[in-house]
């Protein structure tokens, strides 16, 4: 890592949940999780089937069924709770808190070794526990708050956690992959409106991960170089999709975005993930990415529903580029995109606007 690690305040929920109190300044006050929990299971909940005729992954989690669905604000889970009886929270206040999912759709308990599988495998049956980890991040302690709404120096801590939570993650060996995103606005699913969103460590390489690095490696075969250099320099001299260009950071509409809203955010310099950046680099990848969240909910004038969606990778690994991808489903003020037969049937999207129309369009709403 280029720079000093921030270092959280860490305790642990009543259920022996982990959870990291990370500050902009002096130690949190943290209190006692009073609640009585059930005791969390000893074997992996969910399962992770492989799709025998395309080799995807599904996670069967069926616990979640029964977790939070918008809850009374009263009872938000995301809130600060001093007492300690009704959030997952314990404390007075916080800056940002990260803590181990509640209803998981991957988690390794501690102790768990999985059963050796032996013999010849079934193809048509492949399914193993669901290990690996899954976490939720606490923006702000403001139930009311959005990222977009951050102070840059907020944004920057945000960013800060994501890095250690990488580091800790890519640490370990039931984690292939790490993966930090934000769902944000009721149209997209999210239950929660506390602003927050999830870090998961998948023990499996995502299918999206895979085609990216399938192509990165089919391009250096080819051509020689890495793709994403080679895409960032592209937008850049092109420049008809860049929407923001500073010394440490490049956003833009990709080349053949797919979605009605779409950017993506490079740092200039070539990393793999969160814990390589500089204070520096940091600091500016934080304010444009804010830019682009405030564009976000500038476009329509009101609050857009987007995804946030960071690719990281192994330092040392052989292809792979840092960079966030965010993008909306609402296609219009009064109108959201679905997946239908090409998108959901075939994985072939079919957008009416085209990608030079969103940068325009986002351009003028970051003024
Ligand atoms: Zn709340």
């Amino acid at each position: 890592m280029n720079r000093d690690t921030v270092e959280p305040t860490a305790t642990r929920l009543a259920d022996g949940r982990a959870i990291l109190f990370f500050g902009d300044g002096g130690a949190p006050s943290v209190g006692v999780d009073r609640r009585d929990l059930p005791v969390r299971p000893a074997e992996p909940a969910t399962t992770i089937r492989r799709d025998p005729t395309t080799g995807d992954t599904v996670i069967v989690a069926p616990a979640r069924q029964e977790r939070t669905y918008k809850p009374p604000r009263s009872m938000c889970p995301l809130c600060p709770d001093p007492d300690g009886l009704s959030s997952e929270i314990p404390a007075a206040d916080y800056d940002v808190v990260v803590f181990e999912n509640r209803f998981p759709s991957l988690a390794t308990p501690a102790g768990f070794v999985p059963a050796p599988t032996g013999g010849v495998a079934d193809p048509l049956r492949v399914e193993t526990p669901g290990v690996g980890r899954c976490e939720v991040v606490c923006f702000t302690s403001d139930h009311e708050g959005a990222f977009a709404a951050l102070s840059p120096r907020r944004a920057r801590l945000v960013l800060d956690a994501w890095a250690h939570r990488t580091a800790e993650m890519f640490a370990r060996d039931d984690i292939e992959e790490v993966y930090c995103f934000e769902n944000r606005g009721e149209e997209i699913g999210v239950t929660l409106p506390h602003p927050h969103g999830q870090i998961y460590g998948y023990p499996f390489r995502t299918r999206r991960t895979a085609a990216l690095l399938r192509t990165a490696a089919a391009y250096r075969a080819e051509r020689g170089g890495d793709l994403f250099e080679a895409v960032v320099a592209a937008e850049i001299a092109d420049g008809a999709r860049v929407l923001v260009r500073t010394e440490h950071t490049t956003a833009f509409v990709p080349y053949a975005a797919k979605w009605p809203v779409e950017v993506h955010v490079y740092p200039n310099r070539h990393v793999h993930n969160l814990t390589e950046l500089s204070s520096a680099e940091a600091d500016d990848l934080a304010a444009v990415y804010l830019t682009i969240l405030r564009a976000f909910d500038a476009l329509y004038g009101s609050p857009l529903p987007y995804i946030a969606s960071w690719h990281q990778y192994r330092t040392g690994a052989a292809e792979g580029y840092l960079h966030a991808e965010l993008f909306s489903i609402r296609r219009s003020a009064d109108k959201l995109k679905y997946l239908a037969g090409s998108e959901s049937g075939r994985d072939a999207f079919i957008t009416d606007k085209t990608p030079e129309n969103i940068a325009a369009q986002l351009r003028e709403a970051i003024g």
